[in-house]
């Protein structure tokens, strides 16, 4: 048998070697492996006797014409091709050997093909008449994310626990304004050195219903997907410390008020910045009036900043405009701080936040 020639540094041999139980062969100099028989292909659609020459087009994108490199086992040049027509990290294909050369760099991509292919069909999906019916009726968003892989524990215990509270004060005149006085945070009291543990306190309590539903529904939709990227303990101490920094920023801005203030928008507003910094890939439906689509996490919570913005702007209200935008900016340098480990730590966030992944809106 002639010796198999890297196709980039030419005069380098190939050596064979093992890859996922695959026998493939590696140049030892820039770490590209040559894949015989087509398995990329079969990685990527865990079939396990696909036929010679099938269609490449059946399981990667689009082709992209000749490369430059050329075929190691036969000579003829290679064809370029997307590896997923949702992704479009190029690989090498000769059609006529059935082999497919794959760069260092793009090995993680190939080894994780298979589960990005799936997701991104699930990202991809397009809005329907069911979720339209669903934000039209409740005014909630929809949203468009891988699933988590754990249970998020954490995430349900904090709505358990946000529902309970409410529950028990809630029903009795007499008790919710017993607890509106003594866990609610006012910041002149907190000015006298006065109920100092209401600045987490408050972050358990809501002021009604649909206060409570609101909340725990961005509670659920957002904290699943954090929690199963940070681990329950750092989810939960990142949770409370966008609920402290909430409560903080609303006393700084007005530090002699005596509105109480209750809620966990806060804490919540907090995994928004983190969701927008990781979660790139991630869709939530927006509707304005009777208009519904698709937005980027980036797109939606920006939106979300910018009612925000408007409403400290505009005076006093019902609303803690300034314990949003502080638990948001904690968030987002949190979620600037931790990005790299956590791309590392689930490699397929960090391959979905590659700009080779097309996410249809
Ligand atoms: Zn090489
Ligand atoms: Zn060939």
């Amino acid at each position: 048998m002639p010796t198999k020639r890297c196709p980039h540094c030419k005069d380098v041999a190939l050596e064979p070697t093992q890859y996922q139980q695959e026998e493939v062969d590696i140049c030892r100099h820039c770490g590209g492996l040559w894949f015989e028989k087509n398995e990329v292909n079969r990685m990527i659609a865990e079939i396990n006797d696909s036929p010679i020459g099938e269609k490449y087009e059946t399981h990667f994108g689009k082709s992209l014409g000749v490369s430059e490199l050329d075929c190691p086992d036969c000579n003829k040049s290679l064809e370029r091709f997307h590896l997923l027509e949702d992704y479009h990290c190029e690989i090498d294909v000769c059609r006529h050997c059935d082999g497919s050369w794959i760069d260092k760099d793009e090995l993680e991509v190939v080894a994780n093909s298979h589960e990005l292919k799936e997701h991104l069909t699930e990202l991809n999906e397009k809005v329907n008449w069911k979720t339209y019916l669903f934000q039209f009726l409740t005014q909630m968003p929809i949203e468009y994310n891988i699933q988590p892989q754990k249970t998020p524990w954490v995430t349900y215990g904090l709505i358990a626990l946000n529902t309970i509270i409410f529950a028990l004060y809630f029903l009795s005149a007499n008790n919710f304004s017993f607890v509106l006085e003594h866990f609610a945070m006012t910041p002149a009291k907190i000015s006298q050195g006065e109920q100092l543990w209401s600045v987490l306190s408050c972050v358990f309590l809501h002021g009604s219903v649909m206060h409570l539903l609101g909340n725990m529904y961005f509670l659920y939709i957002i904290g699943d997907n954090l929690e199963d990227a940070l681990g329950h303990k750092r989810f939960l101490l990142l949770y409370l410390a966008c609920g402290l920094v909430a409560s903080f920023a609303s006393f700084i801005v007005s530090p002699l008020s005596d509105i109480p203030s209750v809620g966990a928008s806060g804490a919540i507003a907090g995994l928004f910045g983190m969701y927008l910094m990781w979660f790139r890939h991630a869709s939530l439906t927006f509707m304005f009036i009777v208009y519904h689509k698709k937005l980027s996490a980036v797109w939606f919570f920006g939106i979300w900043l910018a009612i925000n913005i408007f409403g400290a702007l505009s005076g006093p209200s019902g609303i803690d405009y300034s314990a949003h935008i502080g638990g948001f900016i904690l968030g987002l340098i949190i979620g600037f701080i931790l990005k790299e480990q956590i791309y590392t730590q689930n490699p397929i966030i960090g391959l979905l936040n590659k700009p080779f992944a097309k996410i249809k809106r």
